[in-house]
């Protein structure tokens, strides 16, 4: 059996380690859990995810990880996905058949956008044709203004992407996080109603897991069948004559894994970091890759607390001039979630670049979701029980160009023998893209591997 050392135990490492389960592996975590985003714990008495709370069911990787792991019989769909958005003054739905924001026809837009801003997205139909060949990239912003005009960048596009990349639609490549737009060459509402059918198929759209998201992380990391080292953080990759030394922990108390190959499953700061010597390139650029803090604050309600809570939650354009970004009325959107007369809601903070709101104190964010559910909800009186997680460096942005950043990066690392990287920072914050990240990063080792073997 070949020694490999898988650096990070977020859902990428946890999945790259299962992946590689044939052979030795050690994971090297440097937090005092594994899971990384993937986090469960108890708000008053009940089980609520403090960083991602479900995952896309239409792409194989997320059922396909949790049924390979002994999930299957845990995976739950939402009681309900309707979401509305914050426009011209008050709530109103998500237009349907969409993506990120772009509508499959203009008529959807009516209310969110007043009359004169829908006869303006029209326009995308009659539009001329661009005379480039839609190879090159630019913003999500930039591309869905020209052809729609800014309210639907504003009102739509923006508060979609703060939701998936805490991100803003003006920064954010289109390649990278809305390719089906990119590749539109031509009216993008035409394109969304190509690639969005009619009629739904009624599989759903989104799963999670009855005992929270942090259970796949634990199941992933048992059935790998790895060690896992916690509580010490990588320091450095060195090269041997043969293989690697990973060494991790303080310098007052250095260790090391001595591996045949790495797999390096870190976000980009840290991992640019491990990468300066073996692959100085690469290291350069996953130094620009900037990513957004954000905060989660969950709050308890007795059932009555917030008389018009409906749905699975909400999102707020960042030009509403409000700290809190997203809603999720999670004991709605799970029927899992919650106890019998509560309501359970997250209230997610912190944009790209916006970090003054990340400074306050923890009672102040609370008090910042409360006035929030006031406002759209009628909040009455005081929530039974609060919890606030922060996640510093939460999601990496997508910036134009970002594809062919990875693509460098990859070059740059495939270039040394028995190194991988994977993870949030490359083709996909979501967790199915985080474990193919890492399920890709065990398939470029184990020929190696096997060969070694032979
Ligand atoms: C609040 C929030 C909500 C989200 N909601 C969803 C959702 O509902 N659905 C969805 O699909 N996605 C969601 N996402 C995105 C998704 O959860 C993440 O992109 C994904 O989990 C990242 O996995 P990862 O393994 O790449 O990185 P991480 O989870 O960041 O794991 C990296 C690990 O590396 C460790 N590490 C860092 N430096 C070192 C070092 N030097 N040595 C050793 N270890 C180190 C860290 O401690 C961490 O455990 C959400 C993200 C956030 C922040």
């Amino acid at each position: 059996m070949a020694r490999i050392a898988v650096v990070g135990a977020g859902i990428a490492g946890l999945a790259a380690a299962h992946a590689l389960r044939e052979h030795e592996v050690v994971v090297v975590e440097g937090a005092g859990r594994i899971g990384g985003k993937l986090s469960t714990s108890d708000v008053g008495g009940v089980d609520v995810d403090e960083g991602a709370e479900s995952f896309l069911a239409r792409v194989p990787e997320g059922l396909g990880l949790a049924r390979a792991v002994g999930l299957g019989d845990e995976i739950v769909h939402p009681a309900t996905t309707s979401a509305r958005v914050w426009a011209r003054g008050r709530l109103r739905p998500l237009p349907p058949r969409s993506v990120f924001g772009v509508p499959a026809n203009a008529r959807s837009l009516a209310g969110v956008l007043s009359a004169p801003e829908v006869l303006r997205a029209a326009y995308d139909l009659a539009a001329p044709m661009p005379d480039d060949d839609g190879a090159g990239d630019e913003s999500v912003g930039a591309l869905v203004g020209r052809r729609l005009g800014r309210a639907v960048v504003v009102r739509l596009v923006d508060p979609l992407l703060g939701g998936v990349y805490a991100g803003r639609a003006d920064e954010l490549s289109v390649r990278a996080t809305a390719p089906q737009l990119a590749g539109a060459a031509g009216s993008l509402m035409r394109a969304v109603a190509r690639s969005v059918p009619v009629t739904q198929s009624p599989a759903p759209v989104f799963a999670s897991l009855r005992p929270g998201m942090g259970a796949l992380a634990d199941a992933v990391a048992r059935r790998s069948g790895a060690e896992v080292v916690l509580g010490r953080p990588a320091r450095s990759i060195e090269r041997l004559a043969q293989g690697f030394r990973v060494v991790h922990g303080p310098t007052t108390d250095e260790r090391w894994v001595a591996a045949d190959a790495v797999v390096v499953a870190v976000p980009p700061a840290p991992a640019g970091r491990l990468l300066a010597d073996l692959a100085p390139a690469a290291a350069t650029e996953l130094a620009t890759i900037e990513m957004a803090s954000m905060a989660i604050v969950t709050t308890v309600w007795p059932s009555d607390g917030l008389p018009s809570a409906t749905g699975s939650g909400y999102l707020v354009p960042p030009d509403a001039g409000r700290p809190v970004k997203a809603v999720t009325f999670t004991s709605q959107k799970w029927s899992h979630v919650g106890a019998p007369g509560s309501i359970v809601v997250r209230c997610s903070l912190g944009r790209h670049g916006d970090t003054a709101v990340l400074q306050r104190d923890d009672t102040d964010l609370v008090e910042l979701a409360v006035a929030e559910l006031s406002l759209t909800c009628g909040a009455r009186g005081r929530p039974s029980a609060t919890r606030v997680t922060r996640w510093g460096g939460a999601l990496p942005q997508y910036a134009v160009g970002h594809l062919d950043r990875v693509a460098r990066i990859k070059a740059a690392v495939a270039a040394v023998p028995g190194l991988a990287v994977c993870g949030a920072a490359y083709e996909g914050v979501g967790i199915p893209a985080c474990i193919r990240s890492g399920q890709a990063a065990a398939d470029q080792l184990l020929p190696m591997l096997r060969a070694d073997r032979r």
